[in-house]
């Protein structure tokens, strides 16, 4: 399965913000960010304007850099939201909302969308009592997400419990910490997203 292997604070200083790729190092003064907060490569005295298209592109490449999805990927993703009813940029951040990596990561299982995926890869979730090790796997309204009860022994997972609260979960799901196991109780709105971005730019790239 692919995945990205290149050093991921470059993301954050190309697109010249924190997309919060690495848990609590994003948090702390080790944040490239923090460092050295402008792109890599050889630094410009002037930096040319971007253009409307260089701002649609720059808006697609952080969302799919967030949610960690590649090109070919997004762009289906971008296909369904066309299809569906409503709004398509909406429609868009629905489903990337809804990946079962993101949902690991936003019941506190992780503490970033790539150690979420590597949980779900490695078998440690099961969705509706299936063991379910998809992280593009799209959750619906009903599911539940559990931890697996052979990964609860886990040193890792033993931790996560003493820690583990619901204060950051979004309102479309539903976290029981003694449990570890989560319950999607509605579709993810536009409102649940916590971070900026315009989707309509990612629209108008795809439409070109
Ligand atoms: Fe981005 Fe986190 Fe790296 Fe900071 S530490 S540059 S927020 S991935």
């Amino acid at each position: 399965m692919a995945r990205h292997i290149d050093p991921v604070c470059k993301l954050c200083r190309r697109e010249g913000e924190k997309l919060f790729l690495k848990g609590d190092r994003c948090f702390s003064p080790k944040c490239a960010m923090e460092r050295r907060p402008h792109p890599p490569g050889p630094a410009r005295r002037f930096r040319a304007k971007e253009s409307d298209y260089g701002n649609q592109l720059r808006e697609k490449q952080k969302v799919r850099r967030i949610y960690g999805v590649f090109e070919k990927q997004f762009r289906r993703y971008f296909k369904r939201a066309q299809q569906m009813k409503g709004v398509t940029g909406t429609n868009l951040l629905v489903i990337l909302e809804s990946r079962l990596d993101n949902v690991v990561y936003r019941l506190g299982f992780a503490d970033s969308r790539a150690q979420a995926r590597q949980l779900v890869r490695h078998g440690h979730i099961a969705v509706n009592g299936r063991k379910t090790d998809i992280p593009s796997f799209l959750v619906k309204p009903g599911d539940e997400i559990v931890v697996r009860d052979k990964s609860k022994g886990n040193a890792y997972f033993k931790e996560r419990a003493q820690t583990i609260t619901d204060s950051k979960v979004p309102g479309w799901l539903k976290l029981d910490t003694s449990n570890l196991s989560g319950s999607v109780i509605a579709e993810p709105t536009r409102e649940d997203i916590d971070f900026t971005l315009n989707e309509q730019l990612i629209v108008e790239y795809y439409s070109r």
